[in-house]
């Protein structure tokens, strides 16, 4: 992967793109090959060709904080900085948009998500790759009357040879089945779109109330110790996530920015059953939704590594159930949380649970508690993890922070990532990401952002032809 070692670009960006997770990387690839001049700004590196990505001490490195980030309220967030964003460690998992984007916001995501699933082939893995101890997780919760179904997966196990997913896929896509937002970032540049990694933006220059620009420093993981850059443009799109993002608004005055948000918050039922465990099954084969209750059941198991230490959050007792990982059977909760806390600062995030999130929990286990019970598992055996939260969104709500088009106060300046998400999603989010993306990037294209308009045809990928 190209990176300059410059903090001059190659060419005079009309568009920087800060972030290259989903959203990032979409837009970078859609606009480079609209014929706009792209430059991307990604903090992280690009560990996907290195040794470490997909592995324990890979997953330390590139992770926020090793992994180690806790709301106020003990919340665990977990953020990978990396070229791919969060879709580096995500579970491969796609849900198409909801119907409230169009029915409630007034936007109509059906064709960008549609478009973007046929791309990317989404489906569900098929029966034999679903895994034998997920699927006894599912049939116990269809004999229970819950509508199971199985999990629709940016995964294509014909690429990779062996298919080797398992739970420790978490860490990083070894085996190449799951697509990344790291491969739309690779078409962005073979688009002619810039590509600087361990760049990180720290302020968005503003003037007369227009977007003139970004600056930041570059090179060094310690972000005090890296070369300063500044770069102009007349169109920035911060993806920085919905942590990233939010924070670089308070700092441009978009005080509404950070306050109050969503996570998706995620805890996981387990329990020990006779017979193989799910630890080698592909995380969250199938799920099930409740939207009444508002959560989303699905079948995961923490990687074999990371479950004593998250277990021992819960005591001595719980850690030391590590050698039943092998028998283990999970049961995951994500529930569809309502806006709440604030991000103050990257490191200084308010974010708990509300008197009806934890009574929706509350009810939510007991739900998993019975299918682990009516799969096998011994009732003594069956315990729910600690809160985390690997969606952090809504925070540049989309009526509150940006208008329907991403567009924010500040002419120019635009979001495309998770922080505008007007509400908690209660779904896997990439596919909804990619699908605001898609349709922020034909909106610039039809409108001509930049110095010039219209559709151009160099350098890269024609307009219009197929992605
Ligand atoms: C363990 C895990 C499992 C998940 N599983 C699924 C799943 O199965 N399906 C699903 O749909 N979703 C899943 N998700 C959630 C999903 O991956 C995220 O919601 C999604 O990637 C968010 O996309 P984004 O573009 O908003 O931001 P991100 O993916 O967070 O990307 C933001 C990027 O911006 C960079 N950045 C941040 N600040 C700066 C700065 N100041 N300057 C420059 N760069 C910056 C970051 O390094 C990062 O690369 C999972 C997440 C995790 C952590």
């Amino acid at each position: 992967m190209s990176s300059s070692p410059s903090s001059t670009p190659q060419r005079p960006p009309e568009v920087v793109v800060v972030g290259s997770g989903p959203g990032g990387a979409t837009v970078a690839r859609e606009l480079a090959r609209g014929g706009r001049r792209v430059l991307i700004l990604e903090r992280g590196r690009d560990w996907r060709s290195s040794r470490l990505y997909g592995t324990y001490p890979g997953a330390l490195l590139y992770a926020d904080r090793s992994a180690l980030l806790f709301t106020r309220e003990g919340l665990n967030i977990i953020r990978p900085l990396m070229v791919g964003g969060a879709t580096s460690m995500y579970c491969g998992c796609a849900a198409h948009p909801r119907d409230w984007w169009k029915e409630r916001y007034g936007i109509d995501l059906e064709e960008p998500a549609a478009d973007a699933a046929r791309e990317l082939g989404v489906e569900p893995l098929p029966p034999e790759l679903r895994g034998e101890a997920s699927t006894r997780i599912a049939e116990a919760g269809m004999e229970a009357g819950m509508p199971w179904e199985p999990q629709l997966k940016f995964l294509r196990p014909e690429r990779a040879d062996p298919f080797d997913c398992g739970a420790h896929c978490m860490l990083g896509c070894r085996c190449g089945a799951k697509w990344s937002a790291g491969e739309y970032v690779d078409q962005a540049v073979e688009a002619g779109a810039e590509l600087w990694t361990r760049a990180r933006v720290d302020r968005i220059l503003v003037e007369g109330g227009a977007v003139r620009g970004v600056a930041g420093r570059r090179g060094a993981s310690s972000v005090a110790r890296g070369t300063p850059f500044q770069v102009e443009a007349e169109t920035v799109i911060l993806a920085a996530g919905g942590i990233g993002s939010p924070v670089l608004l308070q700092g441009c005055g978009i005080e509404a920015a950070g306050q109050g948000m969503a996570m998706d918050t995620t805890v996981m039922v387990y329990g020990t059953a006779p017979g193989g465990g799910i630890g080698s099954d592909p995380p969250m084969t199938w799920s099930s939704a409740d939207d009444e209750l508002g959560v989303l059941y699905s079948t995961l198991i923490d990687p074999w590594l990371m479950y004593p230490i998250i277990m021992a959050q819960k005591g001595l007792r719980w850690s030391l159930t590590w050698p039943r990982w092998g028998r283990t059977l999970g049961v995951m909760i994500k529930l569809t949380d309502e806006i709440s806390g604030r991000v103050l600062a990257e490191d200084r995030i308010e974010k708990g649970l509300t008197p009806d999130d934890r009574e929706r929990l509350d009810r939510a286990r007991e739900v998993a508690g019975r299918i682990l019970r009516q799969a096998g598992c011994d009732a003594d055996t069956i315990v729910s993890t600690p809160l985390r939260g690997t969606h952090p969104s809504a925070t540049a709500r989309i009526g509150e922070v940006v208008g329907a088009d991403l567009a924010t106060e500040v002419e120019g300046l635009h979001v495309c990532d998770a922080s505008v998400f007007p509400e908690a999603l209660g779904r896997p989010t990439v596919l909804t990401i990619i699908a605001l993306a898609r349709r922020l990037s034909r909106q610039l294209l039809a409108s001509g952002n930049g110095p010039e308009s219209g559709p151009r045809t160099e350098p890269g990928h024609p307009p219009g032809a197929p992605s």
